[in-house]
């Protein structure tokens, strides 16, 4: 066995365990250079990807080789090298990667209110979103004993939707007894057929399903009436063991006027959220958008609107659809300079947004008139408790920053101390109107500075 076919069965086995979308992000245009002494060189096209198989795929791929491979293999090493033919080309040439269907496209919907483009195989998974993946997935392949209900939530065009919809085409292969709703339209036909003295239909066409997605659960907020039927609903479905989903853009305990008992529900199963993507996970998925649309950009080109737009997929898909539209409207080629004037405007607009611990921890030492060197330095004096945790909820609230890392930018604490104060916060800020107020005031500090 060559280099080349070495690495084509190994293809061919790690292919078995990732989704398309990964695959290819992850393998294209890697092979084997050399294997010599027990040692194996993979050759990867750019730093990004050698960091991600470093970390990510190591396991996997040394496990492949030695499956495959007839002779000792005692080390691996990964280097940025490229070439023109890689087995993974021949590789995708045989299992032909379907072409999905581009955004700019008509979306096609189908039976159950679900979009085609919204499956397990077109969603990249990376950090910030792959335990809310990974949880879909149990759910999905094993619906009503996994977790139940599954509470998935984040801020906005991160992919909430995109991941419930595909556990509903998933399971959509085992049973047609899915409904996938938006709450707001959950809770219009609720209140129409209270109205047309269709209650028993209602509850008749929601309590016998197998399967319940329930898309932005936040607009249950405040409505009593909706939320005393959903609490039946959900009682009678979860006693049968009937998988329920829902999506949300705050953690439950941060759903305004949500009844307790409905609450406690939300908190029985698992509760995962999605944070924004870190840059390898946006350039992937930019990848990701290219292929689908059979469009090649430049590496530097991806790595701009990746660079640039950070907090939101659906921006991110826009500035793409939008520089593809303009170059292929005008019958050009893109370049880094037209792409520049191109999404020029989007970026500066998002650009203004963007602030960074530093930015947060300097408005509240302003705010509360204490040194910065304190808030960040381990002294336990009473009086920097409180600015403290301000700190630690601005930073995951405004920049969504890991705990781990907050902890790590405020005195070498542990994760959980920065977890603790961002759900102290969160719940305090709630009915404490000067908490509320001091959130406030700091937030106008943080923008207007910026
Ligand atoms: P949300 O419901 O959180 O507001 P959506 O699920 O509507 O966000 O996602 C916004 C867009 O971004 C969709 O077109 C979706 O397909 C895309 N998207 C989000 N996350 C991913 C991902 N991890 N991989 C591929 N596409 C994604
Ligand atoms: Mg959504």
């Amino acid at each position: 066995m060559n280099h080349d076919q070495l690495w084509q069965a190994v293809l061919g086995e790690i292919e078995l365990n990732l989704s398309k979308a990964n695959f290819t992000t992850w393998f294209k245009n890697t092979f084997i250079s050399s294997f010599e002494d027990e040692k194996v060189v993979i050759c990867v096209p750019n730093t990004f990807t050698k960091a991600w198989l470093e970390k990510k795929y190591h396991q996997q791929i040394s496990g492949a080789i030695q499956s495959v491979s007839t002779k000792t293999v005692k080390q691996i090493f990964y280097k940025v090298e490229t070439r023109r033919n890689s087995p993974m080309d021949d590789l995708l040439k045989k299992i032909k990667i379907k072409k999905e269907e581009a955004s700019s496209e008509p979306v096609s919907i189908n039976q159950f209110g679900l979009n085609a483009r919204y499956n397990f195989e077109s969603f990249i998974v990376g950090k910030g979103n792959e335990l809310a993946h990974a949880a879909s997935q149990a759910v999905a392949a094993n619906p009503g004993n996994a977790y139940n209900p599954l509470f998935i939530y984040g801020g906005v065009g991160l992919g909430k939707t995109h991941l419930l919809q595909a556990v509903g085409h998933e399971i959509s292969k085992r049973t047609n007894k899915i409904l996938y709703i938006t709450c707001e339209r959950f809770t219009n036909d609720y209140i129409h057929s209270v109205k047309n003295g269709k209650a028993k239909e209602f509850k008749d066409l929601y309590r016998n399903v197998d399967l319940l997605l329930i898309d932005d659960i936040q607009f249950m907020a405040g409505k009593d009436g909706t939320q005393e039927e959903f609490f039946h609903t959900f009682n009678e479905l979860h006693q049968t063991n009937k998988q329920i989903v829902l999506t949300c853009d705050r953690p439950p305990k941060s759903i305004p006027a949500l009844e307790k008992r409905l609450l406690s529900r939300f908190e029985w199963g698992m509760i995962v959220d999605i944070a924004q993507p870190d840059i390898e996970t946006r350039m992937a998925i930019l990848e990701a958008k290219c292929r689908e649309k059979n469009y090649s950009l430049d590496p530097e080109i991806l790595y701009y609107i990746a660079n640039n737009i950070q907090s939101n997929i659906r921006e991110l898909e826009g500035a793409l659809n939008r520089l593809i539209a303009f170059h292929e409207f005008n019958n050009t080629k893109p370049t880094i300079d037209s792409s520049k004037s191109v999404l020029g405007s989007i970026i500066t607009s998002t650009k203004t947004k963007s602030i960074t611990g530093k930015d947060i921890i300097e408005s509240v030492s302003k705010y509360f008139d204490v040194e910065t060197k304190d808030l960040t330095g381990k002294c336990r004096k009473k009086e920097l408790v409180y600015p403290r945790q301000i700190i630690m909820f601005l930073m995951r609230k405004e920049t969504n920053t890991s705990y781990p890392t907050i902890g790590q930018e405020i005195g070498g604490r542990d994760h959980t101390t920065a977890m603790h104060a961002f759900n102290k916060i969160t719940k305090e800020a709630d009915d404490n109107e000067r908490i509320k107020q001091d959130i406030e005031s700091i937030k106008q500090l943080l923008y207007n500075n910026n």
